[in-house]
């Protein structure tokens, strides 16, 4: 479960927010820096942790039962394919 978001090492990219299948991550609109909105709801599937480009964000291994791991993965499979669906759009990433 998420534990912490150091707030002097967020650079404030909001790719925390963006990455968390589970809404758990908010982004204050006064300070523009992420904040822990939905603890519980955490599934510890390290996304944010993942994304963050200068590790403010500290993950412990504690998981919510809320939801199962097969609509983790669906939300993570859903973010990848986004993902690739952007690249694909970007010019110059095309294979030829
Ligand atoms: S570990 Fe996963 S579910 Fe938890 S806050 Fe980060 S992205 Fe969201
Ligand atoms: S991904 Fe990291 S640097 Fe970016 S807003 Fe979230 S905690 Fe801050």
């Amino acid at each position: 479960m998420i534990d912490q978001i150091v707030q002097h090492e967020c650079a404030g990219c909001g790719f925390c927010e963006i990455a968390c299948p589970m809404d758990v991550i908010r982004t204050d609109p006064v300070t523009r820096k992420p904040y822990i909105a939905y603890r519980k709801d955490c599934q510890t599937c390290f996304l944010c942790e993942h994304f963050c480009p200068v590790g403010a964000i500290k993950i412990g291994l504690e998981r919510s039962p809320k939801y199962s791991t097969e609509f983790i993965w669906s939300q993570v499979l859903k973010i990848r394919e986004i993902d690739a669906a952007l690249s694909k759009d970007e010019p110059g990433v095309k294979g030829g």
